[in-house]
């Protein structure tokens, strides 16, 4: 069995772009710029912009925060979206989810040029992507496809099944996935909460992504001998014999799934580092005018 390092693999990338930023930097005489949105003070989201920030800074590019209170309207908010997109010193703009109850998100996403929307999340660019058209792929699914290309698995011809369709990570991830290009190719089966069976469709897997936010909800019976396993989950659950009082565990239980695989992500060091790669890449791209070419 074959640990998938994301932490690994998300440093070189890194590495990567910072010596792409470097030669453009000199080139157009300043960075790419990649604004954030932060509404009310949720810890996490917090945390998320932050570490945003910091692989901003990381790989040479610019990043402003612009936080708001938890009391902004909709229509303050929508405001503060327009005046960025009208900044042509900031290539992205991203708005941190969720968004206070008050606001809709769909407007919200909506509002964002779509040539400055390094998330994906804008109708144009989902659209685009279902086309197969160049445009900012959604982070994380683009890092499980590195995920998959830089750890050497081969995607095509392989049966694939993704558990969870949400718009952020199953829907884009099985669309991607399944489309005829390199790194893809793949026969994908989505589930969700209707499906039945899930245990013996999962079984079907070469490579089964598990993106339900259900801590280790996915046990061996789910998983075939050799398949690939990618694990997006996300979760804090007390752990006294840890200095910080938590661990963090997946949506996959580890522990009696690993040794039936071929490859296989750790929470952390798996996915968790390679969304940030996919957001930065957005960045880099919306800089250079590739989807939406500059005047
Ligand atoms: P959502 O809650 O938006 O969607 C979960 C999906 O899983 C839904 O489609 C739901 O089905 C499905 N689902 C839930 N339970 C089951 C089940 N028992 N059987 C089958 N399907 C099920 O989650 P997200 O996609 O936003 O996130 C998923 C996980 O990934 C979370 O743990 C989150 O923290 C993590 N995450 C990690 C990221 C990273 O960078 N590593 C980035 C984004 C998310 P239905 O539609 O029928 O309700």
């Amino acid at each position: 069995m074959n640990i998938i390092n994301g932490k690994e693999i998300a440093d070189k990338l890194k590495a990567e772009i910072a010596s792409e930023v470097q030669a453009l930097r000199s080139d157009k005489g300043r960075a790419p710029h990649l604004a954030a949105i932060l509404v009310g003070n949720d810890p996490a989201s917090e945390t998320y912009v932050k570490s945003k920030e910091k692989s901003c800074h990381e790989v040479g590019m610019s990043s402003s925060v612009y936080r708001l209170p938890e009391t902004t309207s909709e229509a303050e908010l929508l405001e503060a979206i327009d005046f960025i997109n009208k900044d042509d010193e900031i290539d992205g703009l991203i708005v941190q989810l969720p968004v206070p109850k008050h606001i809709d998100v769909n407007k919200v996403i909506s509002a964002i040029a779509p040539e400055k929307d390094v998330d994906g999340f804008h109708p144009m660019n989902v659209g685009r992507m279902v086309l197969g058209w160049p445009t900012y792929l959604p982070a994380t699914p683009m890092g499980i496809l590195l995920l998959l290309q830089r750890s050497g698995i081969e995607t095509e011809g392989k049966r694939c099944v993704v558990v969870g369709r949400s718009n952020i990570v199953g829907t884009p991830v099985s669309i991607m996935l399944s489309r005829n290009q390199a790194g893809a190719n793949c026969t994908v089966t989505l589930c969700h909460t209707r499906t039945k069976n899930l245990d013996a469709v999962c079984r079907t897997a070469d490579i089964l992504i598990v993106a339900t936010g259900k801590c280790e909800a996915i046990t061996a019976e789910y998983v075939k001998e050799g398949a690939v396993v990618i694990d997006v989950g996300i979760h804090r659950v007390p752990d006294s014999s840890k200095k910080s009082g938590f661990a963090l565990k997946g949506d996959v239980k580890y522990d009696e799934v690993a040794s039936r695989c071929s490859h296989i992500t750790p929470v952390p060091g798996g996915v968790g580092p390679m969304t940030i790669i996919g957001l930065l890449k957005n960045t880099l791209s919306a800089f250079k005018g590739e989807i939406y070419p500059h005047e």
